[in-house]
């Protein structure tokens, strides 16, 4: 008895469509490209929980004829390649003719279609691969498609879908992959009702402006400088961070033939170019566009693959990394007034982490002393000290130094060659013996001397995350949360409430330097809790000192400069030889004892 049977197209579809819809993010993805594909200049889209119930794609295009919105919804319907030879001149995102087909396979499907020439358009209703409906309508030229309740037939992978706000970020992912290389079309997003983006056409680089530069005052386009290389195997164009806006959340975009691409060993010759210019662990932001003849790259990938191969790949390796370091070397590499940060309070700043970082320059407020709440009076600084074990207190006098707090060291900031000793400690030469410095704890009374500042001015930097975190809590986290909101604000930390049980964090303080957001806020949330005080400023401190112990954790390996500002900043402060909750920031051993010891 034979055994072989063909597939139903129902299932067959369904099977396509696990490979081509895996989430709505995909589905998007593919309706756009065809609004693309049609030639659309305004694409409109809108979205209901994250695309679950609602991914609707209206656009301006060609719309279809009758017949062809019937085709479009069989298997392997495309009108945009014939032949086999088709697929190596291909200038269209799709060409599988598998989308609408396997959309359809598990989705309720409405289009509502016209093309110029045609009076009336058609509208065609369709559930898991059955049109249920097929008649005339009336309706703009182009074509207008809804997608309700994905996945309605699937519960596996419905199942498999994720959050709501997981499934959001994908979408926009891959809503950001598709608009940055087609800045000649308008786009709008809009989910459950609220306008996310909309977006006029435009040049690639108003459009990077236009997605990247939504909260910060300053155009963040003016960090980027441009490139550009015509060559017969290759044209390459775009634009490469300046070395010093390279940070630990970079944006990094490579596209070919107008469509994204990931290519590890291109982003690679482009790192190249930066050798020597990065901090450590920091990434350059860039957008880089190329245009190559279709047939010498292989597009017959799969639609849901952003990998793309390129004959030639060394050769336009070479050609990247020439034009990305021509301008790089271009633009002069020292820090150019972007990142001044005096006068610009919403630019982020002050990352340690960095090779070139800088502080807020902050005035010297004399009376004001974060070790101290107000009421203590200065000369109380022996009472920090008593019930310390006698070996850790400070080996020398204190000084009275005009309007400054009295400290317990007679300071300079030492002019000697720091050196790091293990990741732990900075050791420094100074007029009475040697100086060791704990680096955590110095940076974090840096910090926190900021945080406080920052708190009491009520006025934070913050840096804009471009994918949210969300921050998942339980109902007895919620108003504390809430009641912390605005001075986690003034920290750094933007929250909006999503829903009864979860924020989204949309910036984060400056000084995170890529550390889990969500695991220093559960901490600093934690810290708070734990201090039980219900009087704000007690509050504040215990936030401010949290924080500044997260972020002050970050780095492993400092440079000499590195350390030298560190310290500058460390014995500016009114305090520094111990952290706000006691703990010793500085040991003198002087040449004495030095010397006793041998
Ligand atoms: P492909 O894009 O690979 O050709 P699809 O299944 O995505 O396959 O689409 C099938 C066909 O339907 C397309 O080739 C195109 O002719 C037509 N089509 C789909 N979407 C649109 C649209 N928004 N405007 C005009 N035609 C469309
Ligand atoms: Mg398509």
């Amino acid at each position: 008895m034979d055994i072989i049977r063909l597939l139903p197209d129902s299932v067959a579809n369904q099977i396509a469509a696990g490979e081509v819809i895996q989430r709505p993010a995909s589905c998007l993805k593919e309706l756009v490209e065809n609004s693309l594909d049609a030639g659309a200049t305004h694409i409109q889209v809108i979205v209901r929980d994250a695309g679950r119930t609602l991914l609707q794609v209206i656009d301006n295009g060609s719309g279809m004829s009758e017949t062809d919105a019937r085709m479009a919804f069989e298997r392997h319907a495309t009108s945009k390649i014939k032949e086999a030879a088709d697929l190596f001149r291909l200038r269209t995102m799709g060409f599988r003719g598998e989308a609408l087909a396997s959309i359809c396979a598990v989705a309720h499907v409405e289009v509502l279609t016209r093309r110029q020439e045609d009076e009336i358009g058609t509208l065609l209703e369709i559930a898991g691969s059955d049109v249920v409906r097929q008649e005339l309508a009336a309706c703009p030229v182009g074509t207008n498609i809804k997608v309700k309740n994905l996945f309605y037939n699937v519960p596996v992978r419905r199942k498999f879908l994720k959050t709501d706000q997981t499934e959001l970020r994908n979408l926009i992912q891959d809503f950001y992959r598709i608009v940055l290389v087609w800045p000649q079309v308008q786009f709008t997003l809009v989910h459950n009702d609220e306008i996310l983006f909309d977006l006029p056409a435009g040049t690639e680089k108003q459009r990077i402006g236009q997605l990247f530069s939504r909260s910060l005052k300053q155009d963040y386009t003016s960090h980027f400088v441009d490139i550009k290389v015509e060559s017969e195997l290759v044209s390459i164009h775009g634009f490469v961070g300046k070395p010093e806006s390279a940070g630990k959340q970079p944006q990094q975009y490579l596209f070919v033939n107008g469509r994204y691409m990931r290519h590890p060993y291109f982003h690679k010759a482009i790192l190249t170019a930066y050798a020597g210019t990065l901090g450590a662990d920091m990434n350059p932001s860039y957008f880089v566009y190329f245009d190559v003849d279709p047939e010498s790259i292989d597009v017959n990938i799969h639609p849901t693959k952003t990998e793309i191969k390129f004959q030639d790949e060394q050769m336009i390796f070479q050609i990247l990394l020439a034009a990305v370091r021509e301008a790089l070397g271009k633009f002069n590499v020292s820090p150019s007034l972007d990142f001044d940060v005096e006068g610009r309070p919403d630019m982020p700043v002050s990352r340690l982490g960095e090779q070139k970082y800088e502080m807020p320059r902050i005035s010297n407020e004399s009376h004001y002393n974060p070790f101290h709440s107000a009421t203590q009076v200065s000369k109380d600084w022996q009472k920090l000290y008593e019930g310390l074990p006698k070996s850790q207190e400070p080996i020398a006098e204190p000084v009275e130094r005009e309007g400054r707090e009295q400290t317990l060291f007679t300071v300079e900031t030492p002019t000697g060659t720091p050196t790091a000793v293990g990741n732990r400690y900075i050791v420094v030469p100074d007029k009475e013996g040697i100086l060791l410095i704990h680096r955590v704890r110095a940076r974090a009374c840096v910090l926190y001397d900021i945080y406080m500042r920052q708190i009491r001015a009520e006025q934070g930097v913050r840096e804009q995350l471009l994918f949210p975190d969300i921050w998942d809590l339980n109902a007895e986290q919620v108003p504390t949360v809430l009641s912390l909101k605005d001075d986690l604000r003034y920290l750094g930390f933007e929250l909006e409430q999503l829903s009864p049980l979860s924020f989204s964090v949309n910036a984060v303080p400056p000084q995170l330097n890529g550390q889990n957001a969500l695991a220093v806020l559960q901490n600093i949330l934690a810290e708070v809790t734990a201090t039980g005080s219900s009087v704000r400023e007690e509050w504040q401190k215990s936030l401010a000192l949290s924080l500044a112990y997260s972020a002050a954790g970050g780095q492993q390996t400092m440079t000499e400069g590195q350390m030298r500002e560190l310290m500058d900043q460390l014995f500016h402060l009114n305090s520094f030889t111990r952290t706000p909750d006691g703990k010793m920031v500085l040991l003198r051993i002087s040449e004495d004892e030095i010397a006793r010891k041998f």
